[in-house]
């Protein structure tokens, strides 16, 4: 017998039906022996509703309302899947966050797991019930609702598995695994039998949003075995199928498996350039500029100094899109005056495209492939960044998809035997 904790997205529990789906196959899982604990999420576009809903009232929306607001998405779902559990016999019951006792940090709209309770969990498992719990919600210190960012009940899913040292936590989605890249981009993706965690890290920190990069994190943090899987395959495909479907996270690379330079593609389409132009090139200007921008909890990722002329030279950064318009006013009222630049100019269209693989510590010439496939395609590089394991380009939105299906074939991810190329 093991302990499972499955996790089931917005379009997996989309409709009466398919929550109903989500039932049988729970309990196709728990027929066979197994404890289960079923995190869900709100029905798909039902948080984009509510968040709508508060922005009709409050353009920017008082976060501990927001929260109180973005969560109930969750509560409706926890309780209609509760409910098709019992109308077919298994005994389940559901819980919010608040009620499990999922304790966050205070950072309303971006709240942190600290802790989860396991009393009440343990409790109704021992007395064979299936236990579903709300994802993306929790409860601060001082008993408020908080809730754990978009995407945050893969977090959720992952944290339970951790807290309750389950034996798996399988993230079932609308796709069947984790794939080169996005094939809603890509059709020609393929699917990866396994993904190293420090890639699938990579890939989740770069915009691929399959997982939720916290839920990564605690997966690393507290070595819990991660699959990712399809919840639109029937639900009665043989259980020892399904265990091997989908794509798992690896903590060791497979020694067996020739593995690829390039894993996987990610890509993040909301990024904007900040460039501050003809600044004094003396120490604590890039302090002055990214303390200012800090200060507003904002968050900078790319970061480019050019090589100063006549004691003057140009700063360039990228923020979050939402963040843009903010970045540029604080540079413009607070800093350029204070640090005598010339010029704050921005970009809000711009698209960061990022290749990813363990492969490239021992390959030379990744990164000038990656530049070569961009040029025959005319497509300008505005920041490259690299890490070991990843190179990162920033371009113009325009070329996003052009992008990186050309990386994708240049790299021959798109056969079907990819993985092993
Ligand atoms: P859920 O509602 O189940 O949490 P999400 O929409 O958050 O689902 O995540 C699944 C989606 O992630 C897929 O439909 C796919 O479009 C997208 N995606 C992005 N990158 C990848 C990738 N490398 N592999 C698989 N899916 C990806
Ligand atoms: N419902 C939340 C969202 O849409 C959390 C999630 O789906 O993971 O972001
Ligand atoms: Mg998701």
């Amino acid at each position: 017998m093991a302990l499972i904790v499955q996790k089931y997205g917005g379009t997996s529990v989309g409709s009466v039906e398919r929550i109903k789906n989500v039932a049988r196959r729970v309990i196709k899982w728990a027929d066979a022996g197994h404890q289960l604990v079923v995190v869900v999420s709100a029905m798909s576009g039902e948080t984009n509703r509510l968040i709508g809903l508060a922005r009709e009232i409050q353009p920017e929306p008082d976060p501990r309302e927001l929260d109180v607001v973005a969560s109930t998405g969750e509560q409706v779902t926890i309780g209609l899947l509760a409910m098709a559990l019992k109308s077919l016999g298994r005994d389940a019951r559901s819980y919010t966050g608040f009620q499990v006792g999922v304790h966050t940090d205070s950072a309303f709209t971006k709240a942190r797991i600290e802790s989860i309770d396991q009393q009440r969990i343990r409790a109704d498992l021992q007395a064979g019930r299936v236990v579903v719990v709300a994802g993306f919600q929790g409860v601060d210190s001082d008993g408020q609702i908080t809730t754990l960012g978009r995407g945050g009940s893969d977090t959720s899913g992952v944290a339970l598995a951790a807290a309750l040292d389950a034996d798996e936590c399988q993230i079932y989605t609308d796709v069947d695994g984790v794939y080169t890249t996005d094939p809603r981009v890509v059709p020609e993706a393929s699917k990866l039998p396994s993904i190293t965690f420090e890639e699938m890290l990579e890939m989740a920190s770069l915009g691929s949003k399959v997982l939720q990069i916290r839920s990564v994190e605690f997966a690393g943090k507290y070595r819990v075995r991660l699959r990712v899987l399809s919840s639109l395959t029937p639900w009665d495909i043989p259980l020892a199928e399904e265990m091997r479907s989908g794509t798992l996270i690896t903590f060791e690379e497979d020694q067996n498996m020739e593995r690829a330079v390039v894993s996987g593609i990610a890509f993040a389409r909301d990024e904007a350039k900040i460039t501050v132009v003809g600044v004094p090139d003396r120490p604590g200007i890039a302090y002055q500029i990214l303390s200012a921008v800090g200060q507003a909890n904002i968050e900078v990722d790319m970061i480019v100094q050019n090589q100063s002329v006549d004691g003057f030279t140009d700063f360039s950064f990228t923020v979050g899109r939402n963040d843009y318009a903010r970045t540029l006013g604080i540079l413009k009222s607070q800093v350029q005056a204070h640090i005598g630049a010339r010029d704050v100019l921005g970009d809000p269209k711009s698209c960061k495209v990022s290749i990813v693989g363990v492969g490239m510590r021992s390959h030379a010439g990744v990164a000038s492939t990656m530049f070569r496939t961009l040029s025959e395609e005319g497509i300008n590089i505005q920041m490259i960044s690299t890490s070991e394991i990843k190179v990162s380009v920033l371009i113009d939105e325009k070329y996003l998809e052009l992008a990186v299906r050309a990386l994708h074939r240049a790299f021959d991810l798109d056969a079907p035997a990819a993985a092993s190329a």
